[in-house]
C-alpha cells in the first residue's frame, strides 16, 4: 500500500529509482555516436542524478532519417484513425501506470514539488494524450460547395516529420501537448527535451513502444539547444518544427527555418501576464490569494505567471497588504515533501538570473516589499524566497522582461483606460486576467486585451477544450483543443471532374 502523502515514501522510492539518460532512436535506447554526455543535476541538492547522452548532428541525422522512413512506410501515417487512437490510449494508460515513477523523475530533475508533479502535471499529460486520441476519429474532412459537374474535396494529411523542442518548466506536459496531436494525426516525431530536464521524455519513449507505437515514430534526442536543437531546426528533412520555450530561442528558430527548408515553425513562447484587479472585484480576499498563487506556484517558472499585478489606486494599499500576507503560504520546501507548495529553481544559471532581476528592480527604484533572498543554501540546491516589488513602473526592467522566477511587480493604475494601456504595453501577449463584478467592463476589456487567453475572475482557467497560445512575441498557432491539429496537418484540395 503506497502513501503518496508521506515524504518517506518518495525518498525511499527515489533511492531505488533507475535513471536512463540515453537517446531513443528507431525503437532502441542508444548512446550518441560521439559518446558525448552531460551531467543531469538535481536542483533539489545540486547532486548529479545521472549522465545523459548529448546528441549531435550525426544523431539528429539518424533520428530524422528513421522518422522519415517510418513515415513513408505508412505503418503509422496510414493506419486508420481508430487504430491510432487505440495505440495512443494504451500509451496514456502506460504513463498512468507509471505515474509515481514519472512524477518522481520530474521532481528530481527540475525541482518542482512532488505533489504538483503527481497531482497536476502527470494527469495533465495523460489527459492530453487521451483527449487527442479520442478526438482523432471524430475529425471529419470537407466537401466543397462546388457546381454539379465537379467534386471538391478538402482533406487533412499529416505533415510528415515533426521536430518538437520543449522547455524544462513543465517537461512532460509540454512534451505531451506536442506528442498528443502530432502522433494522433499520423506524423513521426523527433522530440528534443530540455537539457535541464530530459528524464521523463526519455522514459516515456519505451512506454510508447510498449503501447504499440511502431519503431521510428517517436524518437527522443536529449542534448543541448545549440547542438541537437539547432541541428534539428536546420534539418532539411524536418517538415514542421513545434517549439515551447523562450522568445529569444523562438526568434532563432525562425531564422534557422528560413536558412534551411522553410519548415513550418509553431511557437509557444514567453509571457509577462498582467493580472488586473479593480476595486469592484467580487471577492478581494480571494483575488489576493489567487494573485499570490498566480506568481508563486511552480516557483514562478510558468509562462503565464501573473508577474505584473495591476491594482486600482483606491484599493492599492489594502490589496497589497492582503497579497503580502499570502507570501507565508508560498515559502519553498523540500520538493519531496508532499506538503511543499514551492520547490527549487531549475538550476544555478536560472537562480542567478532571477537574483539578477531582483538586484535590477532595486537599482531602478522599485520598492522591495518582501523576500529577495536565496534561501536553504545548506541543502546544496537552488531556492529563492517569494519576492514582491511594490510601486513598480511599467517601464522598469522587472515589468518588461520575463523573469521566470517567484518575483511579483505590483503596479498602480487609476482608470480603466490606464489599466488596458499598461496591460498591453508589453512585447508579450500570452494571457491576461481581470477581476471585476461589472459584466460590461469584463466584456469590454476582454476584447481589448491583446492576449491569447483572458481570465475573468479566475486565473489559469482552461482545459483541453480551449486553445492555448500567444499574441505578439508570445507565439503563433495554438496548443490544445481541436485547433491544435492545424499545426500538424496539411490541407489538401482535390478537384475532381464529374463529366
Ligand atoms: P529555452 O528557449 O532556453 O529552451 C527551450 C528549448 O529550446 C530547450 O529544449 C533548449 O535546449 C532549446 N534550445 C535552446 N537554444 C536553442 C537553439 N539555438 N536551437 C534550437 N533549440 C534550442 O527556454 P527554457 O528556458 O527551456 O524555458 C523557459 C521559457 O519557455 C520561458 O520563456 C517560458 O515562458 C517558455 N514557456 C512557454 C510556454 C507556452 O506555452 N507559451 C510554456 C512553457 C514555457
Amino acid at each position: 500500500m503506497t502513501d503518496i502523502k508521506n515524504r518517506d515514501f518518495w525518498e525511499e522510492k527515489a533511492r531505488n529509482l533507475n535513471f536512463n539518460g540515453k537517446a531513443f532512436i528507431d525503437g532502441h535506447y542508444v548512446d550518441s555516436a560521439s559518446g558525448d554526455t552531460f551531467d543531469c543535476v538535481s536542483p533539489i541538492d545540486g547532486k548529479v542524478l545521472t549522465s545523459v547522452t548529448s546528441c549531435l548532428q550525426t544523431d539528429v541525422d539518424k533520428a530524422v532519417l528513421g522518422a522519415r522512413r517510418t513515415f513513408e512506410s505508412g505503418v503509422w501515417s496510414r493506419l486508420s484513425p481508430v487504430d491510432r487512437k487505440k495505440v495512443l490510449q494504451a500509451f496514456a494508460d502506460e504513463i498512468s501506470a507509471h505515474q509515481e515513477e514519472l512524477a518522481l523523475l520530474e521532481t528530481l530533475d527540475m525541482g518542482k514539488p512532488i505533489t504538483d508533479s503527481f497531482t497536476d502535471d502527470l494527469p495533465d499529460a495523460i489527459n492530453c494524450i487521451r483527449w487527442c486520441a479520442e478526438a482523432v476519429d471524430k475529425l471529419y474532412d470537407e466537401v466543397a460547395p462546388t457546381a454539379d459537374n465537379t467534386l471538391g474535396l478538402i482533406t487533412r494529411e499529416p505533415v510528415g516529420v515533426v521536430a518538437a523542442i520543449v522547455p524544462w518548466n513543465y517537461p512532460l506536459c509540454m512534451a505531451a501537448w506536442k506528442l498528443g496531436p502530432a502522433l494522433a494525426v499520423g506524423n513521426s516525431v523527433v522530440l528534443k527535451p530540455s537539457e535541464k530536464s530530459p528524464l521523463t521524455a526519455i522514459r516515456i519513449a519505451e512506454l510508447a513502444k510498449k503501447a504499440g507505437l511502431p519503431d521510428g515514430v517517436l524518437q527522443v534526442l536529449p542534448g543541448y539547444g545549440h547542438t541537437a536543437g539547432k541541428a534539428l531546426a536546420l534539418h532539411p528533412d524536418v517538415d514542421t518544427l513545434v517549439f515551447t520555450g523562450s522568445t529569444t530561442t523562438a526568434r532563432q528558430l525562425m531564422v534557422y527555418a528560413g536558412e534551411s527548408n522553410m519548415k513550418r515553425v509553431w511557437i509557444e513562447a514567453g509571457g509577462k501576464t498582467p493580472n488586473i484587479v479593480f476595486a469592484d472585484a467580487p471577492d478581494l480576499k480571494k483575488a489576493a490569494k489567487i494573485a499570490a498563487m498566480a506568481i508563486f506556484c511552480n516557483q514562478g517558472e510558468v509562462c503565464v505567471a501573473g508577474s505584473r499585478l495591476l491594482v486600482e489606486d483606491c484599493i492599492y494599499d489594502d490589496f497589497l497588504q492582503c497579497v503580502v500576507e499570502e507570501v507565508s503560504n508560498w515559502q519553498p520546501g523540500h520538493p519531496l515533501d508532499p506538503n511543499a507548495v514551492a520547490g527549487a529553481i531549475v538550476d544555478e544559471i536560472q537562480l542567478k538570473r532571477v537574483l539578477g532581476y531582483i538586484e535590477k528592480g532595486q537599482s531602478e527604484g522599485a520598492k522591495l516589499t518582501v523576500g529577495g533572498q536565496r534561501i536553504m543554501k545548506d541543502m546544496g540546491g537552488f531556492y529563492i524566497e517569494p519576492t514582491i516589488f511594490n510601486d513598480v513602473s511599467n517601464t522598469m526592467t522587472i515589468a518588461r522582461e520575463e523573469i521566470f522566477g517567484p518575483v511579483l511587480s505590483v503596479i498602480r493604475f487609476k482608470t480603466e483606460e490606464e489599466a488596458v494601456t499598461v496591460a498591453n504595453d508589453s512585447v508579450y501577449g500570452l494571457a491576461a486576467a481581470l477581476w471585476t463584478r461589472d459584466l460590461s467592463r469584463a466584456h469590454r476589456l476582454s476584447r481589448r486585451l491583446r492576449a491569447g487567453s483572458v481570465w475573468i475572475n479566475n486565473y489559469f482557467g482552461g482545459d483541453m477544450t480551449v486553445p492555448f497560445g500567444g499574441y505578439k512575441q508570445s507565439g503563433n498557432g495554438r496548443d490544445k483543443s481541436m485547433h491544435t491539429f492545424d499545426k500538424y496537418s496539411e490541407l489538401k484540395a482535390t478537384w475532381i471532374s464529374l463529366e
